[in-house]
């Protein structure tokens, strides 16, 4: 069966070296990709010796262990990562607050403090005492600024979580929903946040309380790592252009396969499908997202704090959300003496965005993280930026209609659809390997 599997980042390659482990023939693949290297938003960059990754700090990490030993192995084994346990923190005025925010209320000003503590236990008892019949036992609120106030009270609300979250998703938080936050936001217990808010040490998100990370090449080392025995398979530069049906077939730029994978983000589909219905590419082309600038600014000292990463929730910070100090997650993404910090700046996507931040950027995230006490300016070697164009699925309310009617329509014409932009899901790469196997499992059985 002739398989033609688009775009080369971690979904397509993992899809493809599977495929081989269940007795494909590599002959049988192809796969295009427009980029001259492999990776797509796992991408990492090299420069005077540092290293960084394009589409911002990327870890290791999740709770699908047999997903996360074959990227490790694929990779070169344990040997080949670093290994970190996690120290993030929230920049706030001139203190280091504990993440995430409710498990570092000791952390704050005090007054500051009692106030998101107050507000955080009558949010509490009024989702789980029936204070507020309404939200008492039923469903979450259906949009994020009201969840947020349900499930953190109006303190934690004012002072982190409506600055920060305006920074990423760069519109109003009514306009998105609360869908996607149950898993990816885990309810602390209210006695640990009353522990946090006296200063006793408690811990939140333990999953990613120890992560990997390449030694070298940057994050982008899984990628090449899984990508090692697919060589004559990989089309790089090679941009798909045109996409028919043909039979129960199909023809990527004129060429006719039996199977087609798709990981190309389905916005993009509308443009290489001549056939596809009027609605459906409406819907398609209608999913919004959010793009990325990703800046490395390269430091020529090496004294920075033992951080993981640092969120920047407020204005006068900058416009980064987050900087990762990127030369703590391996010695060899910095020259020796010489340190990195990674910012991540989020942009509209799509026509109806902004589109790319002009070079003043570099000035504002300067400025903002010298204020925020990040670093001096004098200090500063260089920067350099990478934009990545689909970065963040918006979950706004109509994401759930046009998503199915996208994937309905790829389901009834056999385009496998998966990847993070594929499917359009908040996937890591680990989620987007296990699906990619498990997706080459079942093609292979039918093959
Ligand atoms: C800010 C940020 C932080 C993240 N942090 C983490 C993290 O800490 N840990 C983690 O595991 N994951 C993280 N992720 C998620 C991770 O990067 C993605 O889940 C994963 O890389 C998606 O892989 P993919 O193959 O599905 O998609 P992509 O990487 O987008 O691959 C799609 C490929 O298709 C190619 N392509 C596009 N159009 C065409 C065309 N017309 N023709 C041919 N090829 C084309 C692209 O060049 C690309 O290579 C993060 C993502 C972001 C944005």
């Amino acid at each position: 069966m002739k398989t033609a599997i688009l775009g080369a980042g971690v979904s397509g390659l993992a899809l493809a070296r599977t495929l081989l482990e269940e007795g494909v023939p590599l002959t049988d693949l192809t796969i295009f990709e427009a980029a001259a290297e492999v990776g797509g938003l796992m991408g990492s960059k090299e420069l005077a010796g540092f290293t960084y990754d394009v589409a911002g700090g990327h870890i290791l990490y999740g709770r699908d262990q047999e997903t996360l030993d074959w990227m490790v192995t694929c990779a070169g084994g344990e040997q080949a990562f670093a290994s970190r346990t996690r120290q993030s923190r929230i920049r706030f005025g001139d203190s280091w607050v504990r993440y995430p925010f409710e498990n570092g209320l000791g952390d704050l000003p005090p007054e500051i403090g009692r106030e998101c503590l107050e507000a955080y236990i009558k949010a509490h008892e009024a989702r789980t005492t029936g204070a507020a019949a309404s939200t008492k036992g039923g469903p979450p609120p259906a949009d994020f600024a009201s969840w947020i106030r349900w499930r953190f009270g109006d303190g934690i609300a004012a002072h982190f979580m409506d600055p920060y979250n305006e920074k990423i998703w760069k519109r109003e938080l009514s306009e998105l929903t609360s869908d996607w936050v149950a898993d990816r936001v885990p309810d602390a217990p209210l006695e640990d946040v009353i522990k946090a808010s006296r200063g006793e040490i408690t811990e939140g998100y333990t999953h990613q309380s120890v992560f990997r990370y390449p030694l070298r090449g940057g994050f982008n080392a899984i990628s090449h790592g899984i990508a090692s025995n697919l060589g004559p398979a990989l089309r790089l530069s090679t941009p798909v252009r045109e996409l028919r049906r043909r039979g129960e077939g199909w023809t990527v730029n004129g060429e006719e396969f039996d199977v087609l994978i798709s990981t190309l983000p389905l916005t993009d589909l509308p443009g290489l499908l001549p056939e596809l219905p009027g609605e459906v590419a409406e819907a398609m082309a209608d999913l919004s997202y959010n793009s990325l600038v990703s800046i490395l600014v390269a430091l020529d000292h090496d004294q920075v704090p033992d951080y993981s990463w640092v969120y920047l929730p407020h204005a006068e910070q900058g416009p980064a959300n987050r900087i990762t100090y990127l030369s703590n997650y391996s010695p060899h993404n910095a020259p020796q003496g010489r340190a990195s910090l990674l910012c991540e700046v989020n942009f509209r996507g799509g026509p109806a965005g902004p589109g790319e931040p002009d070079g003043g950027l570099e000035e504002d995230l300067l400025t903002g993280l010298a204020a925020a006490g990040l670093l001096e300016r004098p200090r500063v070697l260089f920067t350099d930026r990478s934009v990545v164009r689909h970065a963040y699925v918006i979950f706004d309310h109509a994401y759930r209609a046009r998503r199915a009617a996208a994937l309905n329509w790829c389901e009834s014409v056999s385009l496998h659809a998966l990847g993070r932009f594929g499917r359009f899901e908040y996937d890591n790469s680990d989620a987007c390997v296990k699906k990619a196997r498990d997706l080459a499992r079942t093609l292979a059985q039918q093959g």
